[in-house]
């Protein structure tokens, strides 16, 4: 069944990815974007030569007012949101003593509190059609905790915790909410470590490698379909085995 999904942070990385699984499963898909309109665009066009349909819309998801704005144009232009998958994502890592408030408040505005409003934002809707399904990115940072990354992994720890509690209120009316949480995936995030870091991470994997946007993206396209209707409030790891 074709539903209408909103991606967060759709015009790069595991989002593009994700914008691309959903609507090779046929749903109408909104990419949203920060900055990188052309990016989005391309997407967007990508999709359409694929016989699929999506639109780009651009907001800065950590703006109630930017995403009610989104919002509305997602329900005029595909219709009401049916699935939603907060993506969205910053770093800005540092060690804590070296850490400013504006780099942790930054991190948090971009990766949790845009979870929260957009996930507000869906959710009258959702309950209304009594279906729905929420993923939200979370990260193994936010479950192991990462040296440099106390900004990162409170968002990404936070995102979890928001995602259960929601979960058990919303889980007897149709709607599921989940978390996938990646390791290390070659993309702009990631291209930024140093080759030190990235083959650190590598040897911890089990499989010997980094990994893609679309490995995430596989799953989260399953946590969003019909079938997964009985899985809610769980947290998917999706990374080669790291976290082992
Ligand atoms: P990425 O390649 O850097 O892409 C980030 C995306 O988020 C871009 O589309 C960007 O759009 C968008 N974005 C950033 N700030 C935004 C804002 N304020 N409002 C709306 N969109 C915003 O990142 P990625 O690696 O694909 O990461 C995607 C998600 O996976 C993030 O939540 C990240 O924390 C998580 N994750 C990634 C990894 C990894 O190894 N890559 C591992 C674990 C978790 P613009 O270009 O327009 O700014």
């Amino acid at each position: 069944m074709s539903r209408v999904a909103l991606v967060t942070g759709g015009s790069r990385g595991i989002g593009r990815a994700t914008a691309i699984a959903l609507a090779d499963d046929g749903h109408k898909v909104a990419v949203n974007y920060a900055r990188g309109a052309d990016a989005a665009a391309a997407v967007v066009a990508e999709i359409g030569d694929a016989g699929g349909e999506a639109i780009a819309v651009g907001a800065d998801v950590s703006d109630p007012d930017a995403v009610d704005t989104m919002m509305e144009t997602v329900s005029t232009e595909l219709g009401p949101i049916e699935i939603l998958v907060n993506n969205a994502g910053i770093t800005r890592d540092g060690l804590l003593m070296r850490m400013s408030l504006d780099d942790f408040d930054a991190v948090l505005a971009t990766n949790l509190r845009s979870t929260f409003i957009c996930t507000k934002a869906v959710l009258r809707g959702m309950l209304r059609s009594k279906w729905g399904r929420i993923v939200n990115v979370s990260s193994v940072s936010g479950i192991a905790g990462n040296p440099g990354q106390a900004n990162y992994a409170a968002s990404k720890a936070g995102v979890i915790g928001f995602s259960k509690s929601v979960a058990k209120e919303i889980g007897s009316r149709g709607l599921t909410v989940n978390v996938v949480a990646p390791g290390f995936v070659a993309t702009d995030m990631t291209g930024e470590l140093s080759d030190d870091v990235l083959s650190a991470a590598v040897s911890q994997t089990l499989v010997g490698r980094v990994g893609r946007a679309e490995e995430v993206a596989a799953m989260i396209k399953f946590l969003a379909s019909e079938e997964a209707a009985y899985i809610t409030g769980q947290v998917f790891r999706v990374d080669g085995g790291l976290s082992l």
